[in-house]
């Protein structure tokens, strides 16, 4: 059976394109009281920036906070504020940041119209509704968040998209020059999440020449990027920001792999990035993907980016085991590294020899 699969509906592009959303958001300010419920991401607060954004009287307009990865807990927190606030739903969600406000506003658009908590809907297809609009304005680039059809949650009980059709942002706004103050070693980071999903989807059973086909040119871009004398060029933000759209895409057509499965593992426990979890675990990974991670390691050098070290060292050995447990739940990744047979070499030895190098 193939997925009947949805794209982002509409995608203002080009530098400097953030000053059209006010008229994007306008065709959808039909009733009067239509109002746009912004979420923008805490480094914008305070900043000059706010002032471009289109807000009107009747929006409402929340910073978020992201010091930890988006949580079911939060999705439901503002879902309840705004339906206390309001007696409409609002006419488009507008998430301004990035992986983390994005898969905000992509899992609130779902809740406004989804009875519950959100974390009842973790998982493929759990959605019954389709959600209000959604427009994401990506400021930071590499997860691909922007494209895609799941938002990554961390529930009570795990961390797991909310995956499926639904998901899908309606309205993408692609403006590279919004990404240009992204400090390092963050941009790195996130950036190397875009690279990391290329290898992935490349390297495994589930690949297709769809995939591929959009994975080989985000891939090239990266290594345009951070191969080259200077990744932080303005002609390389846009590179980037167009690599982490393919990549994203491409990811769609294929899985990713023993990075992402054992990232989220490490992630459950540790509470670290997504971005930079990538980064220590595949850093590991030489037995899998033995000359991406050389490659890697040029490109942390050429951009002098030093991992931290010793992630895992302070865990207990429960600890260590639940990231093992987390880790083997990602079948679908598992299959697609190893074959149907995966469990017969994707070991929990293996794994904790993977995990106490970090
Ligand atoms: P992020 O959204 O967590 O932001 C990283 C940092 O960059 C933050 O400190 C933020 O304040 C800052 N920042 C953002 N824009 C900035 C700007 N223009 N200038 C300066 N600083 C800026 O980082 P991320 O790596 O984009 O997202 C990670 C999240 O994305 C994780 O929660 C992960 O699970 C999720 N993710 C989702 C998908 C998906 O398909 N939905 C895919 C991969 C990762
Ligand atoms: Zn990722």
């Amino acid at each position: 059976m193939f997925r009947n699969l949805k794209a982002v509906g509409r995608i203002l592009y080009g530098r400097n394109s953030f000053d059209q959303l006010g008229d994007v958001l306008d065709e959808l300010r039909i009733e009067k009281d239509s109002y746009i419920l912004f979420l923008v991401d805490e480094y914008f607060d305070g900043n000059d920036f706010l002032n471009r954004i289109p807000v009107k009287p009747q929006d409402i307009l929340k910073i978020i906070d992201i010091t930890d990865e988006p949580k079911t807990k939060t999705v439901d927190q503002i879902v309840a504020e705004v339906k206390s606030l309001r007696t409409s739903l609002p006419v488009s969600v507008v998430g301004i940041g990035g992986g983390s406000v994005m898969d905000y506003a992509k899992a609130i658009r779902l809740m406004f119209t989804n009875e519950g908590s959100s974390a009842l809907y973790q998982g493929l297809d759990f959605i019954k509704n389709k959600g209000v609009h959604c427009t994401l304005v990506p400021t930071i680039s590499g997860t691909g968040a922007e494209v895609s059809m799941t938002t990554v949650l961390s529930g009570p009980e795990k961390k797991l998209g909310i995956k499926g059709n639904f998901t899908t942002a309606d309205q993408l706004v692609m403006d590279p020059e919004l990404i240009r103050t992204v400090p390092d070693p963050h941009r790195f980071y996130t950036a190397m999440d875009c690279y990391i999903h290329n290898i992935e989807a490349f390297n495994g059973h589930r690949k297709t020449v769809m995939g591929d086909s959009l994975g080989t040119e985000s891939l090239r871009l990266c290594r345009e990027i951070f191969l080259g004398e200077d990744s932080r060029t303005p002609e390389n933000d846009e590179k980037l920001m167009v690599a982490s759209f393919l990549g994203g895409l491409s990811l769609t057509y294929s899985e990713v792999g023993a990075c992402h499965a054992i990232s989220y593992g490490l992630a459950t426990v540790t509470g670290i990035h997504h971005g930079v979890g990538n980064c220590i675990v595949f850093n590991q990974l030489e037995e899998f993907y033995p000359e991406a991670v050389k490659e890697f390691r040029t490109m942390m050098a050429k951009n002098n980016i030093v991992l931290p070290t010793g992630v895992t060292a302070g865990c207990t050995s429960e600890e260590i085991e639940k990231m093992i447990d987390v880790t083997l739940t990602l079948v679908f990744m598992w299959a697609h590294v190893s074959g149907p047979e995966w469990q017969k070499v994707i070991t929990r030895d293996k794994l904790r020899g993977l995990l106490s190098k970090m």
